[in-house]
């Protein structure tokens, strides 16, 4: 393409950052080189539209990209994304500058388009139907990646929860086929990667619709965990609705499963659930919680809970702390309930003022704080497997020996981070190393290692 280079801003969840990564992969592939904002001629805005004010968010970048490039004519900017998919060609109207914009499927697409665009520049071009299957990408952009790749299995959600824009921007479910799955998951192990989290937006319903080829999610993590050079196996967003006996099973199982389950609760009011459209309760949420660690004994969850709901009262309040504290998340992710345009529950007529729901996010995070803490504390002493990622930016120092040591980051099979000092050596990326857990920080943990293991 052209010498001048692109340039990705992304927002939002692991699908977009996975979208944005298969992006910079795919403008690599056709020459042009990754630059920044100041100097790129092709800037990509990857929007997300689950966390609050997306639209402002977009556009006050889209404002910044402006005055920062005040002038420069063959500049090209492309929105990709859920806000791209809601707002569409308004875009052109609101912001001269942009010149494609692509939803969740034309993502696809936007690579062959932008090309077409730097060769015209009078052409605008908007990519924004939903397909009718799920979208393969072009394999020839597949470049190396680091030991943790992330691996699409389906696109899109047919939950229609009550706050949920997901199934409006992301479209209907569509299962990728078995296949094409399993053929990038080996590309990943060949190119170095030793663990896979496999992505979707409800990630365990796949092969439940009709367009997958017949594989259910259990008997694709069997699959994709027997793969000769696999270690870990991740997947994430689950729906606890959809996590049936034979998921239960694998983690029993499957040992490259890792011990980590991030299991959306949301509220942990029967009503409030209700009223969400969840389609559990909070005894079938415990039920399975109890299935989970009876199969699993070591497994950690963490969890997503939206506060101040519209009708949430103080005692449907409670039972969220309740369920927090009966299901002793290591984390979570907490935010206030805030209208997405278009949602059911952005029609309720009952919503809560927001300093009561501030009130109740900070008691919520106060207590979430509390057990992922004291769930840290209680691992110092315990050894454990890291996978390393690379140098840390913490200082190094010398060892007793007066040899220079590294800090390195590596991450757990819980996904924690933690530090390590190791000898100053090139290409311990993507080792796996034993290590003593020495010490516990607020979100991460430091530890030594266990002989010379790497
Ligand atoms: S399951 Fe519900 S919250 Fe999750 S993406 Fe689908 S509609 Fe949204």
């Amino acid at each position: 393409m052209q010498d001048r280079g692109f340039h990705i801003i992304t927002f939002g969840c692991q699908m977009n950052v996975h979208d944005s990564q298969w992006l910079a992969r795919a403008f690599t592939a056709r020459g042009l080189a990754e630059s920044t904002l100041e100097e790129a001629r092709v800037i990509v805005v990857n929007t997300c539209s689950v966390r609050e004010k997306p639209e402002q968010k977009v556009m006050s970048t889209l404002g910044r990209i402006r005055q920062l490039r005040a002038g420069e004519s063959d500049l090209l900017v492309a929105v990709t994304g859920c806000v791209a998919q809601q707002l569409g060609t308004e875009f052109f109207e609101r912001e001269p500058l942009v010149r494609l914009v692509a939803g969740s499927d034309g993502i696809a697409s936007a690579p062959a388009a932008i090309e077409r665009l730097l060769e015209d520049p009078t052409l605008r071009l908007s990519l924004l139907d939903f397909s009718s299957h799920y979208i393969e990408r072009e394999a020839g952009a597949q470049g190396p990646c680091g030991p943790m790749a992330h691996v699409n299995i389906m696109q899109g959600c047919d939950n229609f929860c009550a706050y949920c824009i997901v199934p409006f921007t992301r479209g209907r479910q569509k299962s990728r086929l078995s296949d094409a799955i399993l053929s990038e998951c080996r590309q990943r192990l060949a190119q170095g990667a030793r663990e896979i989290c496999l992505l979707g937006q409800n990630v365990n319903a796949f092969g439940r619709d009709s367009h997958g080829d017949g594989l259910s999610f259990a008997q694709l993590l069997r699959q994709v965990a027997a793969l000769p050079g696999l270690e870990r196996l991740r997947f994430v967003t689950p729906h606890p609705k959809d996590m049936d006996a034979e998921d239960v099973a694998a983690f029993a199982d499957l040992p490259q499963l890792c011990p980590r389950l991030h299991l959306p609760l949301q509220a942990g009011s029967d009503a409030v659930l209700k009223r969400m459209g969840r389609r559990y309760d909070s005894a079938d949420f415990l039920r399975l919680v109890e299935a989970l660690r009876a199969a699993r004994p070591d497994l950690a969850l963490s969890t997503d809970l939206i506060v101040g709901f519209p009708g949430e009262s103080e005692a449907d309040f409670q039972a969220t702390l309740d369920m927090v504290r009966a299901c002793g998340f290591m984390s979570s992710f907490s935010f206030c309930y805030s209208d997405r345009p278009g949602t059911r529950a952005s029609r309720f007529l009952d919503k809560i003022a927001p300093e009561v729901q501030q009130d109740r996010l900070l008691r919520l995070q106060a207590l979430q704080d509390e057990l992922g803490q004291a769930w840290l504390a209680a691992r110092v002493g315990g050894t454990t497997t890291l996978l390393l990622e690379g140098k840390s930016p913490k200082p190094g120092s010398p060892d007793t020996d007066g040899a220079r040591l590294t800090s390195w980051q590596g991450r757990d099979p819980y996904g924690v981070p933690v530090h390590v000092l190791l000898p100053e050596q090139a290409g311990l990326e993507g080792h796996m190393i034993a290590v003593n857990i020495v010490e516990a920080k607020k979100h991460s943990l430091l530890a030594e290692a266990v002989g010379e293991t790497w």
